[in-house]
């Protein structure tokens, strides 16, 4: 950690302290001078190319009136485009035929892959593994690098409470550390070691911020918090990707507590620069400055503009009104000329960094684009990956691990057995729809001799039971179902949150179709968020979330029907019993209520709880749930002190033992409680983990070291620090399955927030 925050300190130090002015920050200024209003204004406004060609506003790449635009310099950059010898194609017209020749972004949401599609990013959380995590982005990195892309939209850092917002697909869950942990991992990925290596990208962190917590998970949607709330949970991810250098950062669609967070002073000016020292480029989300007039906090055009520098947004995304109203506004004094200027040096700074002044065509080399893409390495990679974000929910009578040599018929049934596209997921605009394994052809390649049969049973969103009787015939021929069920890629992602949860169309009376005829079912059940899988859990034997595994798809969930890979995936969101109980997550405070039985309530049954009548409160699966084909037991849980010193640590260990006859991963998983706090305190919350590997009948003794640090939080004084008092350290295969143990922490004191 220490190297990385050296490293971000250092990159931006002298640019920040304006000491000494460095090489890079001596070309930026002596360009800067020579510029015009209007070419700064250039600098700022970032275009989608021709894969979207949706608004007024939006130029084509191929028109004359787009080149003709990147000739005046009125484009910074141009965003999902891709290919080397078109990429390089745009650099040579600004490079050679614009007055200052200032190389352009190209930019891209490269969310989880490029042309390799990997697990959308919720089913990557779901490996808990942060080195496959950081792999895939680097994968990500090298192949979207080789197709002139220098910067990508990602990671998304929003945590997401909230099943309904279709974005939960998009980022890595609801806790607050796991989703800090990946989103660094992540950074790491795509940045590699230098911004200048021809395949690596600046990433993005996104969305700034507490787009996650939507009103009612409705995307764009209004936020209202507490600052508490902000700084405990909703900012610590930002915080971690900027710590691992994210080189950018993109404001978020959403308002926050009145004011849309693209202009938002106090989170951008106090909180992230004048706090937390980022001096990179902040760029809004789409046409997000313009939106502010929707919002009713910008009378127009210019006012939107005028607020959105001011607050410290500094790129302008598909608005165009940088562009067009900036010139104006620093000529009649409404917006000083520091401000432009500064934005303009983020810029700069960055091309400068990426290494596009000195070569524009480093990124659109079409002999190493035709190396990276789609290489065989990748596709292992993207496999590994999809195996390990399997998470299997549930294995009564164990019918998994099926045998391939047995001689039994399978019949694969459901709109997601013989599908290629929705595979990719979300956000895969470069993962064409042709390539990904299906269900049906993995499970073919790995059943070898065993027959399998194929039925849709349904389409998976219309109200058509026309081919339920075909699908039924199918089971009642076969030995064992395969069902493939849930979400279609456009089903989650942006701008498509649902009120409902459940599986839709009516997929769910195809599985109880199925379930009728008797034949023991395995659900795949593929999703980008949590779904409720309520009459599932109560039905169907096997169970395995599969989100949506990417190019390897069908390989990788065979393997593990097969037996190849042993699951060893864990939710990282709470699966809920009915959409009514959500927002939901496993980190939630008590109320005065209690409904978890920590301490026995005073009074009589007439106490009214804090329950609903008609559903328990609890996750059907909770948070860091997940099976595996063996089983582990986990004992003996200690603590080396039960009184840990301002300064002190505690050792915590517990023995874990693989009970079962197969070699497996397990996931250990610490968290702690604050029992009293200044502000009320989560009933728990993560603060460790290992992902082990264990072989049959193997035991360890897994130890974890606790420091204050790791206790402190933002207290009612919004000090950061811990407070004096009795905690609980709970640790166990998930966020409900835990033994606890208690300790004192002796004296308070403040912790750097670091
Ligand atoms: C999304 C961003 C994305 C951008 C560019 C917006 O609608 O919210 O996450 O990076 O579009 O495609």
């Amino acid at each position: 950690l220490l190297v990385v925050i050296l490293g971000s300190a250092m990159l931006f130090s002298s640019f920040k302290t304006g000491d000494k002015k460095d090489k890079t920050e001596q070309r930026v200024e002596d360009l800067l001078s020579k510029m015009t209003l209007e070419e700064k204004a250039g600098q700022l406004n970032f275009v989608v190319g021709d894969l979207f060609n949706t608004g007024p506003t939006v130029r084509t790449s191929e028109s004359d009136k787009f080149n003709e635009a990147i000739r005046k310099g009125e484009i910074t950059g141009i965003f999902n485009i891709h290919g080397a010898a078109y990429t390089g194609k745009l650099q040579k017209l600004a490079v050679e035929e614009s007055r200052l020749g200032i190389p352009l972004l190209i930019g891209a949401d490269v969310i989880h892959g490029f042309k390799t599609v990997f697990p959308i990013p919720l089913g990557e959380a779901a490996s808990w593994d942060l080195t496959a995590i950081e792999k895939s982005a680097r994968v990500a990195a090298k192949e979207s690098a080789a197709s002139g892309i220098n910067l990508t939209f990602a990671p998304m850092a929003d945590v997401a409470r909230d099943a309904r917002w279709g974005r939960t697909a998009e980022g890595a869950g609801e806790d607050p550390y796991l989703v800090s942990l990946i989103t660094a991992a992540r950074v790491k990925g795509f940045q590699g070691n230098s911004l200048s290596d021809p395949l690596t990208i600046a990433a993005c962190v996104k969305h700034f911020v507490a787009y996650g917590a939507a009103e009612a998970g409705r995307d764009y949607n209004t936020v209202d918090m507490s600052e508490y709330e902000l700084r405990n949970t909703y900012l610590p991810p930002f915080k971690a990707a900027l710590d691992a250098g994210s080189a950018t950062l993109m404001t978020a669609f959403n308002e926050l507590n009145g004011v849309p967070a693209t202009a938002h002073t106090k989170v951008m000016r106090q909180i992230l620069r004048d706090e937390w020292g980022f001096n990179g480029l902040v760029i809004s989300d789409w046409q997000n400055i313009w939106e502010m007039t929707s919002h009713g906090y910008a009378q127009d055009n210019a006012h939107a503009g005028e607020l959105a520098l001011k607050a410290g947004t500094d790129l302008d995304m598909m608005a165009e009104i940088y562009l067009k109203e900036l010139p104006q506004l620093v000529k009649s004094g409404k917006v000083e000329q520091k401000y432009l200027d500064d934005a303009v040096r983020r810029v700069l700074w960055l091309k400068f960094k990426l290494g596009l002044f000195d070569n524009p065509y480093l990124y659109s080399n079409t002999k190493t684009e035709k190396k990276q893409v789609r290489s065989k390495e990748h596709l292992q990679a993207a496999f590994e990956v999809a195996q390990r974000s399997i998470v299997l929910l549930k294995n009564e009578n164990t019918l998994l691990p099926l045998s391939a040599s047995k001689k039994q018929k399978i019949a694969v049934i459901g709109p997601l057995g013989n599908n290629k596209e929705d595979m990719n997921g979300t956000w895969s605009f470069f993962g064409e729809a042709q390539h990904p394994v299906s269900f049906l052809e993995g499970i073919k390649k790995y059943a070898k001799g065993t027959e399998i049969t194929y039925a849709e049973g349904c389409e998976l969103y219309s109200d058509s039971r026309a081919k339920f009787d075909e699908a039924v015939a199918a089971a009642k021929k076969a030995d064992i179902v395969v069902m493939a069920i849930g979400e279609s890629a456009v089903m989650n992602g942006e701008g498509a949150s649902r009120a409902n949860i459940s599986l839709p169309g009516v997929q769910l009376d195809l599985v109880k179709a199925i379930h009728a005829t008797g034949k023991p079912i395995i659900a795949l059940v593929s999703s980008g968020r949590a779904l409720e899988l309520t009459w599932l859990d109560e039905n169907i034997p096997t169970i395995l979330a599969t989100w949506s595994l990417g190019s390897e798809a069908g390989n990788a969930a065979a393997s593990v029907l097969f037996g190849e890979y042993n699951p060893s995936g864990k939710l990282p969101v709470s699966f809920p019993r009915s959409v009514g109980q959500l927002p939901l997550y496993y980190n939630h405070k008590n109320t005065g209520r209690v409904y978890e039985g920590d301490h026995s309530e005073p009074g009589s049954e007439r106490v009214y709880k804090s329950r609903y009548r008609d559903v328990p409160n609890t996750a059907l699966y909770p948070f860091g749930y997940g099976l595996s084909y063996t089983t582990f037991k986990y004992d003996n849980l200690k603590l080396s002190t039960d009184k840990l010193a301002p300064a002190g640590q505690l050792q915590v260990s517990i023995d874990v033992t693989n009970t079962g006859k197969y070699a497996g991963e397990e996931v250990i998983q610490l968290y702690t409680r604050d029992l009293v706090g200044s502000i009320t305190r989560p009933v728990k919350e993560l603060k460790k983990f290992q992902k082990l590997t264990f072989t049959p009948g193997e035991k360890k003794t897994v130890m974890f070291t606790l420091t204050p640090e790791d206790l402190a939080f933002w207290r009612a004084d919004l000090t950061y620090g811990t407070e004096p008092g009795d905690f609980k350290v709970f640790v166990g295969p998930n966020s409900r399955d835990v033994q606890e143990v208690s300790f004192t922490l002796l004296k308070d004191g403040s912790v750097k927030y670091e």
